[in-house]
């Protein structure tokens, strides 16, 4: 993805797609000293820019890493990459990082903070699924304890198996990986949250172990505005079974329904999920 025309802003400066480099001994490379944010702007207009330039400080402050920049001063960094590549509709990556220091080591605390921002034209995250209903594998490894590693962060870290779990999705034929947490509750997809439906009320997990999504947090929102009762509780496997339905949320997700996890569990594109994904189209381009 880096040899092609555009600009990146970095540091401050907006910079040649191309030239946006790291130098090797970066210590996020080697030690995943890195958070970061996925958004997307619809129609010229970041949809919840803001809460997500204030979740990246949060999840750096997470991480021990005290942003350089405000929250203001991130919006206007997105706003000028998506002005200078001339794009109204675009998914945004922000990234923050510990640099190189003046030795390499897992100690870091002087090491220079580093921020960019890309932008690109991005459709839908599962393609086809999107419309048809995704397939997901169940994932072998589990979302970790939060006295393991900071489960609120968006942090590169917690990506690791996200990654392996997804490669061995894609192996199987399937989208993605649904994810159990360290108790055996299902918990969230590689890059998305996961809510169910039964008899026209909708089943989340509670957030207290993986990301609370943006998207999540908006689509229980906007259930409990048109009066569906949401429960956000501990879900156990054993219970998904009895689900008529099953979606995916998150920025690149957004609403996305899912026809099959594992070999066992089908769910019907229902009423439930057409309607709120219908909804969310609309509160992002409102
Ligand atoms: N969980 C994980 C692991 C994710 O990467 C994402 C995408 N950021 C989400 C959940 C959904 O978060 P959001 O709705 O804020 O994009």
């Amino acid at each position: 993805y880096d040899d092609r025309d555009g600009k990146i802003w970095m540091d401050g400066e907006l910079v040649d797609w191309r030239d946006a480099k790291v130098h090797i001994l970066t210590h996020a490379l080697h030690y995943a000293s890195s958070v970061f944010e996925g958004e997307r702007c619809y129609s010229g207009k970041i949809f919840k820019g803001h809460e997500h330039s204030l979740r990246l400080i949060e999840s750096a402050r997470l991480l021990d890493i005290e942003s350089p920049y405000t929250a203001e001063e991130i919006d206007r960094a997105k706003q000028e990459v998506l002005d200078a590549n001339g794009f109204t509709d675009a998914y945004v990556r922000v990234v923050m990082w510990r640099g190189s220091g003046s030795d390499m080591g897992v100690s870091a605390a002087r090491n220079p903070v580093r921020m960019a921002v890309a932008a690109w034209e991005w459709g839908s995250y599962y393609g086809d699924a999107k419309w048809q209903g995704a397939k997901l594998d169940i994932a072998k490894w589990k979302r970790p304890s939060p006295e393991t590693i900071p489960t609120a962060a968006k942090a590169a870290g917690l990506y690791m198996i996200c990654t392996m779990s997804k490669h061995a999705a894609e192996a199987k034929g399937c989208s993605d990986a649904l994810f159990m947490d360290y108790r055996g509750y299902v918990a969230e997809a590689t890059g998305a949250n996961v809510f169910f439906v039964k008899d026209g009320e909708v089943h989340t997990p509670l957030a207290d172990a993986f990301l609370n999504g943006i998207t999540r947090q908006t689509i229980i929102q906007l259930l409990k505005d048109k009066g569906v009762a949401v429960h956000e509780r501990h879900i156990l496997p054993e219970e998904v079974s009895g689900f008529q339905e099953c979606f995916l949320t998150g920025t690149a997700a957004e609403v996305t329904p899912v026809a099959q996890i594992g070999e066992d569990w089908h769910f019907q594109i229902g009423e439930v999920t057409r309607g709120i994904a219908d909804d969310y189209e609309k509160l992002v381009r409102a």
